[in-house]
């Protein structure tokens, strides 16, 4: 069986044994980190030979590539771990608009998954009707982004100085609560930073997305996580709540917004809130004066996302446009900033709350 190239043990000792300069591994994650290589033969910086006695030892990729749905603006991934199991990721293309009209790619953004499937079951989520089905390994999880920036490096080349385009942002936003899953979460995250062994991402570009689940808020402050949260509220009451989100039965708002106090207190960093927009159930004008008392003393930003259509739900309905902006002008006018989000990917079933879509629909 072959060694996975990021263990580090592994590879020294591969090191030694082949008698290489210690400068190799260096560049052997650089070939991998910054030229986006996923496959050995195409580290064109080592010899020959060393790529293909890396081939026959180690392996970059411990997941593999089922299907791609490509779109516009989003480009869906499907994939299968070692145990078969199937779970997705998404690329979401910002597009920017040059004088003479022409598209020019700006940022890339990767919804990565956490886990197979959700056990949160939040009701407008296609993904929590899956249920639990297992959680990604830290391996699994950096897979997906290996993975995207080769697609990128293939579909976009180079920016124009000279670096080739990568995903920018990360949010754990795909499959799974990411605080159910937090060792392998916090492993992924480590490696999304580092440098020379890692991404060398910005922890600004980094977002979890919790259902609210406190301890794991607790985790995060205690280890000193960095990286954005958002939570995913979708209700500004205890018991609108517990119907959309079901686990907020088990995690009380009010004690969620506690520890979302002593979160801010500790880390400074803004909390962004997640609220799909469900035509009457909890897109009302109440609705949104109730969130502006619960949410305003905080230093937060709330992302409004009107629902996406889902086979698992045929009842709910995706609120008005202009119930949004309302809705919206009335959190403004009580101070708190606010983002109407725009649906991407909703043609490849790749938006908020689809992921999964496929095995639903197949029944
Ligand atoms: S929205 Fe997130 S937490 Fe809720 S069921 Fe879907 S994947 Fe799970």
């Amino acid at each position: 069986m072959k060694n996975l190239i990021f263990d580090q043990e592994k590879l020294e000792e591969f090191r030694k044994k082949n008698k290489l300069q210690p400068f190799r591994i260096k560049q052997i994650y650089q070939e991998i980190f910054k030229n986006s290589n996923i496959d050995f033969g195409n580290c064109t910086s080592l010899s020959k030979e060393l790529r293909e006695s890396l081939d026959k030892n180690f392996e970059i990729l411990s997941i593999k590539i089922k299907e791609i749905i490509e779109g516009y603006e989003s480009t869906k991934f499907l994939f299968e771990t070692k145990n078969s199991k199937t779970f997705e990721s998404v690329l979401m293309y910002h597009w920017h608009t040059k004088n003479n009209g022409d598209k020019k790619i700006n940022r890339i953004t990767l919804c990565v998954s956490s886990q197979v499937g959700c056990a949160v079951a939040c009701i407008f989520c296609v993904t929590g009707k899956l249920g639990f089905l297992a959680n990604l390994l830290w391996e699994e999880i950096i897979g997906q982004l290996l993975f995207a920036n080769n697609y990128i490096k293939n579909k976009f080349g180079k920016k124009d100085d000279g670096t080739y385009h990568k995903v920018r942002n990360i949010v754990f936003m795909g499959m799974g609560e990411p605080l159910l899953n937090y060792n392998n979460v916090k492993k992924s995250i480590e490696i999304m930073l580092g440098q020379g062994y890692g991404f060398s991402l910005s922890k600004r570009h980094i977002t979890i997305s919790t259902s609210g689940i406190i301890p794991g808020i607790q985790k995060m402050i205690d280890d000193n996580i960095e990286s954005m949260l958002a939570i995913s509220l979708h209700a500004p009451n205890q018991e609108l709540r517990e119907k959309l989100v079901p686990i907020g039965k088990k995690y009380k708002l009010n004690e969620l917004i506690y520890i979302l106090d002593n979160y801010y207190k500790k880390t400074k960093n803004r909390i962004f809130y997640e609220y799909i927009m469900i035509k009457d159930m909890n897109d009302l004008s109440k609705n949104a004066i109730e969130l502006s008392k619960l949410l305003k003393h905080q230093n937060c930003h709330i992302n409004l996302i009107p629902y996406n259509e889902n086979p698992a739900m045929p009842n709910l309905q995706e609120t008005e446009t202009s119930s949004i902006y309302k809705f919206k002008e009335i959190l403004e006018n009580n101070g708190l900033t606010v983002t109407v989000r725009t649906n991407m990917g909703r043609e490849e079933k790749s938006a908020c709350g689809q992921l999964g879509w496929e095995n639903i629909a197949k029944g």
